[in-house]
């Protein structure tokens, strides 16, 4: 999993394809990531007891990592992502296009 909170993503499958967002939560454990404002679904709840909002609720379902592409923040475009190791022995994510390593 080499994307993480806040990262900004392009997404290359489905409904919302060459559109980009932040990445507002993980899911490591299932390759996922929700990314702000994309992969957005209506549910129509009824108004029930208990239930406060009813009507129409907007929610983001998680984007498998597969189908989104980190936006590199040095050259701005879509891309995949190597790592490199840093003198001081920590381990960098580069952009494979431009080689700066992506904070
Ligand atoms: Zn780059």
């Amino acid at each position: 999993m080499r994307l993480k909170t806040n990262d900004t993503v392009q997404i290359i499958k489905g409904r919302d394809r060459g559109k980009s967002g932040r990445i507002t939560k993980t899911f490591p454990e299932k390759n996922a990531v929700l990314v702000e404002g994309m992969n957005v679904v209506q549910r129509h709840t009824k108004a029930t007891p208990g239930v406060r909002q009813a009507g129409i609720i907007q929610k983001e379902l998680p984007l498998q990592t597969a189908n989104v592409m980190l936006v590199c923040t040095h050259c701005a475009k879509p891309t995949r992502i190597g790592t490199k190791m840093l003198a001081d022995g920590t381990k960098a994510r580069v952009c494979i296009k431009c080689k700066e390593v992506i904070e």
